[in-house]
């Protein structure tokens, strides 16, 4: 309020009131330290339904919205006075003080006092009303939130004139539902009966009409792109060649992507092509480059509430690093780049991918894939099942006509998995096939789930009867949980009691 220094910007203060809102349910609370959490909910209560913008007005067609009656100047053809209920516009509390008030008089300033601040707010109702040249339509509700609502004080004033009209003028809105053509100022509107369809039953198996089957031209998949095929064909045709999202608000995402962006980053930063950098001073350099970095980069992680998570990243990450570069000193590996886009063709499979971090021991390249997570046995769990698609295919496009490894490099935990044999194999973890042979089966899976797509069929895994129609030959198994992270739940209405 201070810093608003009496400009009277209408948003500056609704941001002001909920802060002091905040400040008043702290000071309540009477404590000495605040657990972050427990200042994060007070933070979700006082904001839960946003602070609106005084001064913008939502307007649609040929409309023009104030929020003030006050504010309408002009002659206007018709009035809709939306939520026309009690008590009306208030007389602002004095905020000088006698004295002040004194001051301000002898120096020939002469401030509203209350009595006339409700004689111009009364006259702003009634100017309102006497502007409107046509029509003026007032609209009361009947409640508001779960209390009655009260008569708006022009509502005391019109009553007088008005009782004598009655029904004339009163219109209960309840007729729009009870009567087949209800007049209301000067338009008719028509009740119809409207028809009752069922909605579409949920179905594993959906046609593609030819215009869906076209987008197929020139298609490159990713290890994502890949990894939904695998799991629903439905989910991957509307998703990947349809193109089909789910509407989302700009939002920020979530921490654990934040982390992850910084150590990305971060490595980018310190790994520059050629031999790897001392092991000395890299954790130094690491923590300078996370302080600088991380209000660029992932500013909400500075909120209260991630204090414990940042705290544990800012020993996490530099050490991470550490242990990596260590990692590369060790096997005689030297960087070749980071964040490097690659394309490549394997098996008719056009292939394309972003490979955080490429390596070579002499003339052996290999791949190493970051990860900020906290469930390493899924990573793990990969690679022994055959199920690492993502290394599969970096490895296939990292280099052109070599087959390079991979590994998934935790850094959190600051684990390398790769399979048994490879180069950057750490822990033994004996893979039921190689990152090649998954290649392999990933392009043979993928031509089968392509010949039932050019006979327009689409499976849709997480339907109870999919498994009827999976192709046998399918290398990798139907997923337990094909719909756990799909976005389209509604739209193919799994879950659905067909009827
Ligand atoms: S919700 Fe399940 S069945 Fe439907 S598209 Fe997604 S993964 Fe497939």
């Amino acid at each position: 309020m201070a810093t608003d220094a009496g400009r009277g910007d209408a948003l500056f203060l609704a941001v002001g009131a909920a802060a002091g809102a905040f400040v008043r349910a702290i000071d309540a609370l009477e404590l000495e330290v605040l657990p972050a959490l427990l200042i994060e909910r007070v933070l979700t209560e006082v904001l839960a339904e946003g602070v609106a913008n005084p001064g913008h007005a939502a307007e649609a067609g040929g409309l023009r919205a104030i929020y003030t009656p006050s504010a309408l100047w002009a002659p206007a053809p018709r009035l809709v006075w939306w939520s026309f209920v009690g008590p009306g516009e208030k007389v602002a509390n004095t905020t000088w003080s006698r004295a002040e008030q004194a001051v301000l008089a002898a120096a020939g300033v002469e401030l509203e006092s209350a009595p006339e601040a409700a004689v111009r707010i009364s006259g702003g109702y009634a100017d309102a009303v006497l502007r409107v040249g046509e029509q003026a339509l007032f609209v009361r509700p009947a409640l508001s939130g779960a209390a009655e609502t009260v008569a708006h004080p022009l509502e005391h004033q019109l009553h007088l004139m008005i009782e004598q009209a009655g029904k004339l003028v009163r219109w209960r809105a309840e007729r729009l539902l009870a009567e087949p053509a209800a007049q209301l100022a000067q338009r008719v509107l028509p009740r119809a009966a409207v028809d009752i369809m069922d909605a579409p039953a949920p179905r594993a198996r959906w046609r593609v009409p030819a215009a869906g089957l076209a987008r197929l031209a020139n298609r490159r998949e990713s290890a994502t792109t890949l990894g939904r095929l695998l799991n629903c064909q439905l989910s991957w045709f509307a998703q990947d060649v349809l193109r089909l999202r789910a509407g989302r608000f700009a939002e920020i995402p979530e921490a654990n992507q934040l982390f992850g962006n910084l150590a990305h980053e971060i490595v980018n930063g310190l790994l520059p092509p050629g031999p790897p950098p001392a092991v000395a001073d890299i954790r130094s350099r690491a923590v300078e480059l996370f302080e600088k970095l991380l209000p660029r980069m992932a500013a909400p992680l500075q909120q209260p509430e991630f204090a414990g998570e940042l705290a544990a990243a800012r020993e996490r990450v530099p050490a991470a690093l550490e242990a990596l570069v260590q990692i590369l000193h060790a096997r005689g590996l030297e960087v070749v780049g980071s964040e490097l886009d690659r394309e490549g063709e394997v098996g008719g499979l056009a292939l394309q991918g972003r490979l955080d971090l490429l390596v070579r021991q002499g003339a052996m390249p290999a791949v190493i894939d970051l990860k900020w997570t906290s469930s390493a046995r899924r990573y793990r769990e990969e690679i022994a099942e055959g199920r690492a698609v993502q290394l599969a295919v970096y490895g296939a496009i990292a280099e052109p006509g070599t087959a390079a490894t991979g590994a998934y490099y935790l850094l959190r935990q600051r684990r390398l998995f790769a399979p048994r044999g490879s180069l950057l194999a750490e822990e033994d973890i004996e893979a039921v096939r190689g990152l090649d042979e998954t290649l392999h089966e990933v392009i043979d899976d993928v031509a089968l789930w392509r010949s039932q797509l050019d006979g327009g069929n689409l499976l849709a895994t997480g339907m109870g009867e999919a498994a009827d129609h999976r192709p046998s030959e399918l290398m990798f198994e139907a997923p337990k949980e094909p719909c756990r992270f799909c976005d389209l739940t509604g739209l193919c209405r799994v879950g659905v009691e067909a009827l």
